[in-house]
């Protein structure tokens, strides 16, 4: 039995007499009594839980993920108390910016998050991949990481574990404890828990499961934006159950960790109409859909007071943070365009960036409705078609032979096309440099013809941001945006014969973009809190994603693999101990639940009934 602070307190003096005694004390310096007495009740906990039995004073970590929560969201709703749980944490707790990785994606932040590494050792750089010597792009999942997760190191180390929905946890990992995987994947027909067991069972217990919520539903799937915001609600109502499920069946659990994706997902779909700088914003929609992303921050709230209330006693350290935060999207930008219009890529088509009339009919038919519906399943069965149909659309007519470099993908990514290296390369070797110079200063002058400020914040060669054994799979220059843009990889649209600016307003009927209006930046949250953690102590240098692996085996004592990347955040820290570190194990991915032969059959020959396969 673990015992509690105030428990503590009762066996010296009634707990009012305590809190008159500190109240009087505290006074009489000027200090803050509230403050006074919670840091009393710690004191008092940790010095007797140090001379108490080490096994009932267990050091338990719990990491509760707001996806995309930003400070310039939640600061107002802190304001007017909207977020009581939150506001409670910050109060006896430390706050602060949490930088992103380079992208700033989903994908790649988690990674970075849980590896405690940058992205040239974790080895991915976007949802999709270019495959290895070729030009094809693949949609990534966990078997492409690279890196030991934090939650794989604990277990290694005899710590148990509870992981539900952290994006990028799909095949999954077998580990000491449940894992319920997250974003990318495929569906509830494939195996997205560990132990494989489980899955029936959460179903059972639960009713249903929803895994994430695609937001180009809305567009193709019929359903309303309420509806949209309704599921968003039920899968983070039935994640938080399945969480709160999971830590009492594994009552001994050491680390727990729950991604809430909410905030991510509405903040794409969403800003325009909470945002009156935003470019589509008004008034009659500001009204229906204004406080969408703003209540989804208060039902996580008390989802999470709920978790904190059950699951969060004085020995454990409480961890909230985003992976990114998020701000206005207002426009599309058509790099390879400006790259075409700059000689640095060709197309073969004279007109210039114009979809094939047979890609056109199939990209009409995926956007209808009715297809739509099915859509999501044929894709959830047979990922590759996705990545295939993604990658003839944008890259299906270009002309190689004249293309020294291209993007991929919506966030600045840019391969050089290298003979020897690419299926088609052009570049010498020897001219590597020269090129890579040119792209680099040709994105560094693409602006904004409204503003004249420039589109991308920082353009690096890649060796500048990254290092380690995953550096030649990165892009050769890497464009970060940390504004209200977004890259178009191919302009849906065709040309027409009209002259089009560069830069684009969103709205225009964009597959893909044009229902988006939100966007992914650098600056995310970070709230610690509960034991180990230093109150009110502001953190000077600005933690990184990667900082929160080693600060987390820090916490549990445990010694950090040295080719870890981040820091230990002392300055959060009560006791601030020398880390101890540890040679890094080899790596070997050890992922489950990918598809079987037999499997994959059925899904080719259910697609070619469908009429999908040629
Ligand atoms: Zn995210």
């Amino acid at each position: 039995m673990t015992p509690r602070g105030p428990f503590i307190l009762h066996s010296f003096y009634s707990l009012q007499d305590t809190r008159n005694a500190l109240a009087l004390w505290s006074n009489s310096f000027g200090l803050n009594p509230r403050v006074c007495y919670n840091r009393f009740v710690r004191i008092t906990a940790s010095a007797y839980l140090n001379n108490a039995n080490m096994t009932s004073a267990k050091p338990r970590v719990l990491v509760l993920g707001l996806d995309g929560a930003t400070w310039t969201l939640l600061d107002p709703l802190l304001a007017q108390q909207k977020l009581p749980t939150l506001g409670k944490l910050i109060q006896n707790g430390s706050r602060s910016i949490l930088r992103s990785c380079i992208q700033p994606s989903s994908e790649q932040a988690w990674s970075a998050f849980a590896t405690g590494k940058q992205n040239g050792k974790f080895g991915l750089y976007g949802f999709y991949q270019r495959a290895k010597n070729s030009y094809a792009l693949e949609y990534i999942n966990a078997s492409h990481r690279r890196a030991a997760t934090l939650w794989r190191i604990l277990s290694e180390r005899g710590k148990k574990c509870v992981v539900v929905n952290v994006p990028l946890t799909w095949p999954v990992e077998k580990i000491n404890g449940a894992l319920v995987s997250g974003l990318m994947t495929p569906g509830l027909n494939s195996e997205f828990t560990f132990p494989h067991e489980l899955k029936n069972e959460l179903l059972n217990e639960l009713g249903e499961y929803i895994i994430d919520v695609d937001i180009e539903r809305g567009e193709t799937g019929g359903e309303s934006l309420d509806e949209l915001a309704a599921r968003v609600k039920r899968m983070s109502e039935l994640q938080t159950r399945a969480f709160e499920y999971l830590l009492e069946k594994n009552s001994d659990w050491d680390f727990g960790m729950l991604v809430h994706r909410a905030p991510d997902i509405l903040c794409h779909k969403f800003w325009r109409y909470q945002d009156p700088s935003h470019p589509l914003y008004n008034e009659r929609e500001a009204a229906q859909w204004g406080n969408v992303i703003n209540d989804c921050f208060e039902y996580l709230d008390a989802f999470n007071a709920r978790l904190l209330e059950k699951f969060a006693d004085e020995n454990t350290t409480v961890i909230v943070l985003s992976d990114h935060g998020f701000g206005p999207l207002t426009h599309a930008v058509y790099l390879n365009q400006y790259f075409a219009q700059k000689g640095i890529l060709a197309y073969k088509e004279q007109q210039g960036n114009t979809l094939s009339s047979a890609l056109r009919a199939g990209v009409k038919r995926l956007n209808n409705p009715l297809v739509g519906a099915v859509k999501a399943r044929v894709f959830e069965l047979f990922p590759k078609l996705k990545s295939n149909l993604h990658y003839s659309m944008a890259y299906g007519n270009m002309d190689w032979s004249r293309t020294k470099a291209y993007a991929v993908g919506t966030m600045g990514n840019v391969y050089l096309n290298v003979r020897g290296r690419e299926p088609e390369g052009r570049l010498e070797t020897g001219d590597y440099e020269a090129a890579r110079d040119e792209v680099i200063s040709v994105m560094r002058e693409l602006r904004d013809p409204e503003t004249q400020k420039p589109i991308f914040d920082f353009v690096y060669r890649r060796e500048e941001i990254y290092h380690g054994d995953a550096l030649e799979d990165a892009p050769d220059v890497v464009g970060l945006i940390d504004g209200p843009y977004h890259i178009a990889a191919v302009d849906w649209r065709g040309a027409n014969g009209k002259e089009k600016s560069i830069v684009e307003k969103v709205g225009n009927q964009l597959l893909f973009v044009s229902d988006t209006s939100g966007q992914h930046r650098m600056n995310g949250i970070l709230i610690a809190n509960g034991a180990g953690i230093s109150p009110n102590h502001p953190i000077t240098q600005s933690p990184n994603l990667i900082d929160l692996a080693p600060t987390i085996l820090q916490i549990f004592g445990e010694a950090i693999p040295n080719d870890m990347d981040g820091r230990v955040l002392n300055e959060l820290l009560l006791h601030q101990r020398q880390a101890a570190y540890a040679p890094a194990s080899n790596f070997e991915n050890q992922m489950d639940g990918e598809y079987s032969d037999a499997e994959r059959q059925a899904i080719e020959e259910r697609l070619a009934g469908l009429g999908y396969l040629g």
